[in-house]
């Protein structure tokens, strides 16, 4: 029995080990990647519900990792956050989407808003202030065409730091988001101190609905919320008409889904967007 124990012990230490060299092998590849340019954006389209015309994109961030194919921000994003190489990618992120929205505007496409994840790293570790400006700045791209998607734990840190931040990219001219809304453990107090523009209903409620009492009420109320403090609402996650109608019906604004299109590299995007004006 003791062998066993000891044997069991060495199997767990060794795969133990394994799990952090690959932990490294993937840390060092992440940080040739950033080198390199090995990321792309994937654009997904944000439609006006009622006239179901596209009015925005998320654009989303994949790894072509040499020999592996295309990665899933799944895959490597919590990486990234945890080692710090989110803030050159974030910042890849930043002025790869500006440059992308003015190239579009340029070949004669409507201008659209662009919606860029941001991580909390980006705010402790890095100058997101002065990556937004640059980021506008060397694109020319119009500050109100620019969303930033922001999360409630970064919210939840309400330093006076972050605040004053979120104020001044404010003061910028560029569009605030809260993504996966109503997931956090927030107070929802910073609703009154931010100037918010857009509350993302997280793809979890979205998923219930019509069927489930439980996440249709939780819809309805992120919606009246919204709408009372006069920001837009937005749906991500949606699959399905029978959603789709419901949100139509609680007077949600846009929605975000599969329904409509799975995120989609640049050329393809122009494409869509195309059929969906
Ligand atoms: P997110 O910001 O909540 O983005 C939405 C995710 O839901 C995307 O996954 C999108 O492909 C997926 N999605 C969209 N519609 C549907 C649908 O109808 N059904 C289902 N099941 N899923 C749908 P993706 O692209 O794999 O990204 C995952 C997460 O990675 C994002 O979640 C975001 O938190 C993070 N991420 C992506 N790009 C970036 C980035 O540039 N920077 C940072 N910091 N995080 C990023
Ligand atoms: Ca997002
Ligand atoms: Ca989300
Ligand atoms: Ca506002």
């Amino acid at each position: 029995a003791k062998d066993n124990g000891r044997d069991t012990y060495h199997f767990f230490a060794s795969s133990m080990n394994v799990d952090a060299l690959a932990r490294m092998e993937l840390h060092g590849s992440l940080r040739k990647a950033v080198k390199n340019n090995e990321f792309v954006l994937h654009y997904q389209p944000q439609i006006d519900i009622a006239s179901g015309t596209v009015v925005g994109m998320e654009a989303l961030v994949r790894w072509r990792r040499p020999d592996q194919g295309l990665l899933a921000p799944g895959r490597f994003i919590a990486l990234a956050e945890e080692s710090g190489l989110i803030v050159p990618i974030g910042e890849w992120v930043l002025n790869e989407a500006c440059r992308q929205a003015v190239a579009w505007q340029q070949a004669g496409m409507a201008a659209l808003p662009v919606a860029v994840n941001l991580s909390a790293q980006q705010f402790k570790r890095g100058d997101i202030l002065d990556t937004v400006r640059s980021a506008l700045r060397q694109s020319g791209l119009h500050p109100a065409l620019l969303e930033l998607e922001l999360t409630e734990s970064l919210l939840l840190n309400d330093t006076a730091a972050v605040m004053e931040t979120l104020h001044e990219l404010k003061r910028i001219g560029v569009q605030l988001s809260i993504d996966d809304f109503g997931t956090g453990y927030s107070s929802l107090a910073y609703l009154k101190r931010l100037d918010v523009d857009k509350l993302k209903i997280d793809q979890s409620f979205v998923r219930d609905v019509p069927g489930a009492a439980e996440g249709a009420a939780i819809v309805k109320a992120i919606v009246q919320l919204g709408h009372a403090l006069q920001l837009t609402v937005i749906a991500e996650g949606v699959e399905t008409q029978a959603q789709l109608d419901f949100l139509h019906a609680q007077g949600c604004d846009q929605a975000q889904g599969y329904l409509v299109s799975r995120p989609v590299p640049a050329d393809e995007f122009a494409v869509l967007a195309a059929e969906l004006m």
